[in-house]
């Protein structure tokens, strides 16, 4: 096993990650700080893959204020408001610091102000965008800056285990396995950042980039630190629906497209979203999801068994000009979204939950810090769309202030505990050690967990379907447990790494499902059949969970209302 040491390692090369770096190196430049993700730096993740854009109050008539509660209604209640508050507020800087420090292009109005677009969910239009493919610009003009700075980079390192130290509950490092040769890699450090952002690819149709796997939270759930809100899986409304064939199916058609005035229709071309919600297609995503969903139960369906976004009715000059990245990928598919029609389902998109964390980023195992979407609390029941790529910068950039206060302060490289290291690696080397079993072994077990997700704790859930889903995860496992690897050569060896991709998301499949049991209401993603009302606002709690003694323990806490109260607005009401 090799081994490094650096002050600061950061787990992921997302918006918080690269952040977290910037932020770090500036506030102490003489501190040693590494970038370890498991693909490459700049590549990878879903902050580059942000088509919408950026949620912020600019504008004349816009406040910190109203962004504010749009993101609590949003979140029905359930965020964490001093996560919020920070959310909105630092938004702003940091904004400024993408355009002003990093050289961001945002799309403007004639008259030099920033453009910002309707998304849906807001009371204002407040998303700051470059064209559709707004992630792009972030993430290229992140990465130049982390290259041009002394900041080390190990790319293709897979994080296999947050390492505590001997005797001592603090971090000590992170265990790797490096892609490249399949050796593993210990590297220490006085501080670590758990930013692999989350990543519902447990679901029949998702969206986020191959590379995440909820890697982070089981580790994280590992090492005893608990999540909140994991009943809460977000799934976007309109996902391509090109058929089996294709990994295109599932990948977004961004919010935009609604907020501009898209339809959705079903199987006979007639819109339906005025049976579900007054704001129609502007409707949050939830209500979205839920109503194709429910159009989708009732059979209502096209070809490929979802239902059609619509835009000619805009004009296809105005479409093709303004969601230009749209268009082009509807067309690789076969579809005109600017004249025509465009098939979508609802797609798994985004966690709410995550590592229970303190607004300094801080987390309950000293020197280990967690930003971006592995992150839980800011965002309650819903994200807004726009506040994820706003969560992940804001949140990354604090991490990093405080990496390198904590590092000043109290930083030190603690000796680490060899035995998890040891539990660690033999865990990896499950697959190796078992006899090889029928080709296609690990595929199946990936197919039945996207099924299983997809049908019993996906848009509508009950109580019966969640239990069996509890059994099916246990048998699914007990399949992958079973299954060895054909080919031994480490190197590159992607089956290996499905195999502890697989893994990952089962653990944390389990924590949705026993979260979204234990939340006996339906709040914003989360809607049970059998519990369909919200309950009462004021006793709102949230979902905290823990591995324990071999199962999962849920706690439900009380939300505390520490700004606003349900039925109060921070805005007057000739404001509202
Ligand atoms: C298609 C799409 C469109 C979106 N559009 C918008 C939008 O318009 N507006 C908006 O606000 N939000 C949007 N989002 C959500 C937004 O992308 C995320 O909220 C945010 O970018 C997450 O940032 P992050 O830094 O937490 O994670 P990411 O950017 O996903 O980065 C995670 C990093 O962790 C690495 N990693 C994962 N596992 C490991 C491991 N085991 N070891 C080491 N590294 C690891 C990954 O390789 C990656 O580098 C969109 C998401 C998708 C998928």
């Amino acid at each position: 096993m090799r081994e490094h040491a650096t002050d600061i390692l950061i787990l992921g090369s997302g918006g918080a990650g690269l952040f977290a770096a910037l932020h770090a190196h500036q506030a102490a430049p003489g501190l040693s700080i590494t970038v370890a993700v498991k693909g490459l730096l700049g590549k990878c993740g879903c902050t580059r893959m942000v088509q919408g854009g950026y949620n912020v109050a600019l504008a004349a008539g816009d406040s910190i204020e109203r962004h504010f509660m749009d993101t609590i209604e949003g979140g029905k209640w359930l965020p964490d408001q001093d996560l919020a508050w920070k959310l909105v507020t630092l938004a702003i800087e940091r904004i400024h610091e993408l355009e002003n420090e990093l050289g961001c292009f945002f799309d403007r109005n004639p008259d030099g102000t920033v453009h910002q677009k309707a998304f849906a969910g807001q009371t204002f239009d407040r998303t700051v965008h470059k064209g559709d493919l707004t992630g792009i610009e972030i993430i290229n003009r992140l990465a130049e800056q982390v290259w041009a700075r002394d900041i080390k980079r190990l790319e293709e390192h897979r994080a296999v285990e947050l390492v505590k130290a001997r005797g001592e509950e603090a971090v000590s490092g992170v265990l790797f396995v490096d892609m490249r040769s399949g050796e593993y890699v210990l590297v220490r450090a006085k501080a670590v950042l758990l930013a692999t952002g989350g990543g519902p690819t447990m679901y029949r149709y998702h969206t986020p980039s191959g590379d995440k796997s909820c890697d982070g939270l089981a580790m994280a759930l590992r090492t005893g630190l608990r999540l909140r809100d994991m009943e809460m899986v977000q799934f976007h409304p309109t996902g391509l629906l090109a058929g089996a064939h294709t990994r295109m199916t599932g990948t977004v058609l961004e919010e935009g497209l609604r907020g501009a005035g898209g339809w959705l229709l079903d199987a006979n071309r007639e819109r339906f979203m005025h049976k579900y919600d007054p704001k129609l297609e502007r409707a949050t995503r939830d209500i979205v999801s839920r109503a194709i969903f429910s159009e989708m139960r009732a059979g209502r369906v096209t070809p490929n068994g979802g239902v059609y976004i619509s835009m000619a009715h805009l004009g296809p000059e105005k479409v093709a000009k303004a969601f230009k990245g749209m268009v082009e990928r509807c067309a690789d598919s076969g579809f005109d979204l600017a004249g025509g029609l465009v098939e979508v389902v609802p797609t798994a998109h985004y966690m709410m939950g995550g590592v229970e964390f303190a607004p300094d980023c801080s987390t309950a195992l000293p020197g280990l810090f967690v930003a971006g979407e592995d992150a839980g609390g800011v965002h309650g029941a819903n994200r807004l769309g726009g506040n994820g790529v706003a969560n992940s910068t804001v949140f990354g950039g604090v991490a990093g202030e405080s990496m390198a206060a904590w590092v000043a302060a109290e930083g030190a490289l603690r000796e680490p505990d060899r035995g998890q290291i040891d539990a660690a690696q033999a865990r990896c080397e499950r697959p190796f050690a078992k006899k090889a079993v029928a080709h296609g072994a690990i595929e199946s077990a990936r197919e039945a967990l996207y099924e299983l997700m997809w049908d019993k704790v996906g848009i509508i859930r009950d109580a019966a379907g969640l239990r069996a889903a509890l059994a099916g995860l246990d048998a699914i496992e007990t399949d992958l447990d079973a299954a060895g690897l054909a080919d031994h050569n480490r190197a590159f060896n992607l089956t290996w790494h499905d195999w502890m991709n697989l893994k990952s998301l089962i653990e944390v499949s389990r924590v949705i499902a026993h979260a979204a049991l234990a939340r006996e209401d339906s709040r914003g993603a989360h809607f049970r059949e059998d519990y369909p009302e919200a309950g009462p606002l004021e006793a709102s709690a949230y979902t905290s969970a823990a591995l324990a003694g071999g199962g999962v323990d849920i706690a439900m806490r009380p939300v505390a209302f520490t700004r606003v109260r349900p039925g109060e607005s921070l805005l007057s009401a000739a404001r509202r």
